[in-house]
């Protein structure tokens, strides 16, 4: 009987939440994210300012997506993500993160949750807006994922816009790259005709620690209850041969189900992958019958946590609950409400 008692308690807390976080917002129609961002002590007024006007930006524009005849959930997350691709604050599109050859390589990937349709991009460099190229692999291909030339090669055909690679350098994520690269690799860097940080100080080399996850992602749901999921990145500073992250795999990064809900995710892509980020989150909801905030926190602040995964995930149920859950000190966040009322959080509980 003991045995039993002991058993059941077991059960019972083996998927218990680390610990409570936000509680679930009701009737929100757009969520989005736009990473874990920077520790707080490196936040400035300054960026503060320019992150929160770029999230109420995107709520606004996906909102208002929302607004129009026969609008579709994917229609939402599509504006809002496009918006955060062409701010230079996020890691995704114009503000993406450098590859260790000194490149920006793009990844996005979109799902909606009627019929579990979904298509990816990545590796891609020279697509303005990789979710709506995303977008465009669901609708206009029979495939689900294309990387890096074909990727491309359909976008050009498609006319989806292209870009120079030049586009996406910004002087902040260079800077990035350049504190993670010993001298011998920035002389490299130099060699082959990329600016480089003369100047910075050995002090602030910081070679293999994570240091900020700021992919942006968003989930919605629209008048017909059908969700959406999307999510777009750079990836990781640094990162080298090839490598893709969570943000473009369907299950990991993203995903969408009617049955249970939207997910987008940020953080540490490895561990995002290993652990299907996104469909264990949704398959608690649909098999266990956990609610959106057990659901979310089970896998972020209890299996992913224990794992050593950094990172946070936003999920949207059928019934327009919204959450977040994080293991990390901040998230960059948003929603807003079927009447219009925005929210933006960075830090706050
Ligand atoms: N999850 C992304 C990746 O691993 C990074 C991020 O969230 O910022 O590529």
């Amino acid at each position: 009987m003991r045995r039993f008692l002991v058993g059941c308690l077991l059960m019972l807390t083996s998927h218990a939440p680390a610990s409570a976080q936000e509680p679930a917002v009701p009737n929100v129609v757009l969520g989005i994210h736009g990473g874990v961002g920077v520790l707080k002590k490196e936040m400035t007024p300054e960026l503060e300012k320019q992150i929160r006007a770029g999230l109420d930006a995107a709520l606004k524009a996906g909102y208002a997506a929302l607004q129009k005849p026969n609008a579709t959930s994917l229609d939402a997350v599509e504006a809002a993500i496009r918006v955060l691709e062409d701010d230079p604050s996020f890691n995704a599109g114009r503000g993406a993160v450098f590859t260790h050859e000194g490149k920006n390589e793009l990844d996005a990937s979109i799902m909606e949750g009627q019929n579990r349709k979904a298509g990816a991009v990545a590796g891609v460099t020279t697509v303005k807006n990789p979710i709506t190229a995303a977008r465009a692999v669901m609708e206009k291909s029979k495939h689900v994922m294309m990387v890096s030339r074909g990727a491309e090669k359909f976008a050009q055909d498609i006319q989806l816009e292209i870009v120079d690679p030049s586009y996406f350098w910004t002087e902040h994520r260079w800077k990035d790259l350049l504190e993670r690269l010993t001298p011998q690799e920035r002389e490299a860097l130099e060699k082959k005709g990329q600016k480089t940080g003369a100047g910075l100080s050995p002090a602030r080399l910081r070679l293999d620690e994570p240091r900020e996850w700021s992919t942006v992602g968003a989930v919605a749901i629209d008048r017909q209850g059908n969700l959406a999921a999307g999510t777009s990145t750079g990836g990781m500073t640094n990162k080298r041969f090839g490598r893709i992250g969570d943000s473009p795999v369907i299950g990991a990064g993203t995903y969408a189900d009617n049955a249970s809900g939207a997910v987008s995710c940020t953080g540490h892509g490895e561990y995002f992958i290993r652990y299907t980020v996104a469909r264990d989150i949704t398959l608690l909801m649909e098999y266990k019958g956990l609610s959106v905030k057990d659901a979310a926190d089970t896998v972020i602040r209890d299996k992913l946590e224990k794992a050593g995964g950094e990172g946070a995930a936003i999920v949207l149920d059928r019934k327009g609950n919204f959450v977040t859950s994080r293991n990390t000190e901040g998230l960059y966040r948003g929603y807003v409400t079927a009447d219009g009322q925005r929210s933006v959080l960075l830090f706050e509980k």
